[in-house]
């Protein structure tokens, strides 16, 4: 079986630690490669590489650094196909998803092409006699990248991207279930004219996460995973004295009022919960219908709209979703629709048991639907991460307003309706970070920022956008005087005292 090596100084290491985990291709459900799980010491390698290199990055001029992304951006465009294909036969996700992934991290890359912009300071000239006062963002030196399996190009490069334009050395565990597209975006970055040691592939599982974490060289770390493991990852780093961003799960409502355009609504939310597989934080796994009749009326159309989908291997292109990723993540979510009948939720579509003709051993579940979903139920409280959706009925529009704000989880939300007044309502009142008005999947362009509220996001600072240009740079500020040079006899203007200024 092929040993998958990490990527240290701009070229293959192979794993020295003894321990592997296997990479699965979720179609077949076989085996297909083993991924080298790092220890302290390899960690420490790749830092100790990052950090001599970084000093020499950080000296290129920012255009220079900009020309390198130009360049990677233009490489990503000529190998879509190969990356995309290589990153479905790891995740299982259909290949049209997959050049998503790729599309939404290239788009982040193309925010990072104008990082000579972006890194400009401010400047006061005469903030007193003789005094200007200036701004300018350094680098931080080595940072870290700790990324989960649904979006093995994209989340990768929500942060390499931003942060190695702006002039620091990256470390990379990309989840170990997928890790060959990491590995390949990091060949492409060394071909696109990055020096080597910049960007470092490190894999492994939580003893190279806690070697990252308790490392002096790295300043900061970006997280991005399941909840409970942020949570520990940022209490780590801060109390390791890094700065953090750390985001977390989800259970993202969709709340469809009953003057919304139900056609609309209904394929829209069929496309964000099912598509996939569900594996995405901006799944919509809850369907928040306001009075029993607008319930009713989705559900028929639901279940008419579940029956025209297609599951099938990821590289069938009529596909509309493929296989979960692991054989563990299955029987997760089989468990959890049975978690739902147990606990009284009306299963309309079971999705349980479903095997693909030709791929009886890939990791497949069927898209389900539940009715009458209660906010007292754990299935609705926990986040599925699979193609189950779930209709809560809710009495009024003050109900479904405060469904997703009181749920733990803050990601996204979206609502459905033809009236602006009330959705404008709803942007305003909702507790969650990031909001879609008749948009089912609501991730902000590249060059606003990404980012969830309460369980779904630890730390101050979003993903991309100026966000992550703040996040992985630090701010110096100057204040110069030149006194103004006085004649011989004539008195020199005192006049500046700190703090006062006259
Ligand atoms: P995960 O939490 O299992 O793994 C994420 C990363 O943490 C991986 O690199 C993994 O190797 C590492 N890890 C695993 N166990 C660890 C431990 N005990 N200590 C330290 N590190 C550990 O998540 P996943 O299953 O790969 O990804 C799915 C989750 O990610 C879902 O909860 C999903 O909602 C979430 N997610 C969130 C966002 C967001 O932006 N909010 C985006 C994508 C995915």
């Amino acid at each position: 079986m092929r040993d998958i090596p990490h990527f240290i100084g701009g070229r293959a290491v192979a794993g020295a630690s003894g321990r592997f985990g296997d990479v699965f291709d979720p179609n077949t459900g076989r085996a297909q490669a083993r991924v080298p799980l790092a220890n302290a010491a390899e960690l420490d390698a790749a830092v100790e590489n990052a950090r001599v290199a970084q000093k020499a990055w950080a000296a290129v001029n920012p255009q220079r650094r900009a020309r390198v992304m130009f360049e990677f951006k233009r490489l990503l465009e000529v190998h879509m196909d190969e990356l995309a294909a290589l990153l479905s036969s790891e995740h299982g996700k259909v290949v049209a998803d997959s050049r998503g992934d790729i599309q939404r991290g290239l788009e982040v890359i193309e925010f990072a092409c104008g990082i000579p912009h972006l890194m400009k300071g401010d400047f006061t000239s005469g903030a007193g006699p003789g005094i200007d006062v200036f701004s300018s963002r350094e680098p931080l030196g080595v940072v870290a990248g700790i990324t989960p399996f649904n979006f093995p190009a994209m989340i990768p490069m929500w942060m390499f991207g931003p942060a190695i334009a702006a002039g620091n050395a990256f470390i990379l565990k990309p989840s170990e279930r997928d890790p060959s597209v990491p590995l390949r975006l990091a060949e492409l970055m060394i071909e696109a004219g990055l020096p080597p040691g910049v960007l470092n592939v490190v894999h492994g599982d939580k003893v190279a996460v806690d070697a990252i974490l308790d490392h002096p060289a790295v300043k900061a770390v970006s997280f991005v995973g399941s909840s409970d493991i942020a949570r520990a990852v940022y209490a780590r780093a801060a109390a390791g004295g890094k700065r953090c961003q750390a985001m977390g799960g989800a259970k993202n409502h969709g709340v469809v009022l009953p003057d919304a355009d139900f056609d609309q609504a209904v394929a829209d939310i069929v496309g964000a919960a099912y598509g996939s597989a569900g594996e995405r934080c901006m799944a919509l796994p809850v369907v928040v219908a306001v009075g029993e009749d607008t319930a009713d009326i989705l559900r028929s159309k639901l279940v008419t709209a579940i029956e025209g989908l297609r599951i099938g291997v990821s590289t069938d292109p009529d596909a509309h979703y493929g296989p979960v990723v692991s054989a563990a993540h299955k029987a997760r979510i089989e468990g959890y629709i049975q978690m739902g009948v147990d606990e009284g939720a009306e299963l309309v579509v079971d999705g349980r048991g479903f095997t693909l003709q030709g791929s009886e051993g890939g990791f497949f579940v069927g898209p389900t639907l539940f009715d009458r979903v209660t906010p007292a139920m754990q299935t609705y409280q926990d986040e599925i991460f699979g193609p189950v959706l779930q209709i809560v009925r809710a009495q009024s529009f003050a109900e479904a307003v405060s469904l997703p704000t009181r749920h733990a989880y803050g990601n996204g939300v979206a609502i459905f309706t033809r009236d602006g007044d009330a959705a404008r309502e709803f942007a305003a009142e909702v507790e969650v970070g990031m909001v879609g008005i008749n948009v089912p999947i609501p991730v902000p362009v590249a060059y606003h920022s990404f980012g969830g509220w309460k369980r779904s996001g630890f730390g101050d600072l979003n993903q991309y956008g100026m966000d992550g240009v703040r996040f992985y740079t630090r701010q110096k500020i100057v204040t110069q005087r030149w006194p103004k040079r006085v004649a011989d006899g004539e008195v020199a203007d005192q006049s500046f005292v700190i703090p006062t200024m006259r």
